[in-house]
């Protein structure tokens, strides 16, 4: 399975956060936003958009996969 997010998956994600980083909170848009798997694809975490959620580029980068599990209210 493709470790990257299509577009499509990448706007989903972006909706479902409300366009805020699902860490800080910070406002997000296409082209400051990461693509985040919640459970790390390293792990095993499908690339579906229901495993991912929007973190801008600061979070993401502190991230690594040291955050497993932290988010999950939204399946
Ligand atoms: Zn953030």
């Amino acid at each position: 399975m493709a470790r990257n997010f299509t577009r499509a998956q990448r706007l989903l994600m972006l909706r479902k956060s409300g366009y805020c980083c699902a860490n800080c909170g910070v406002n997000l848009t296409l082209d400051n936003f990461a693509a985040d798997h919640r459970i790390p694809y390293s792990k095993g975490g499908a690339t579906q958009a229901w495993n991912g959620q929007a973190l801008c580029i600061t979070c993401n980068s502190q991230k690594g996969d040291k955050w497993e599990g932290l988010s999950n209210g939204d399946r």
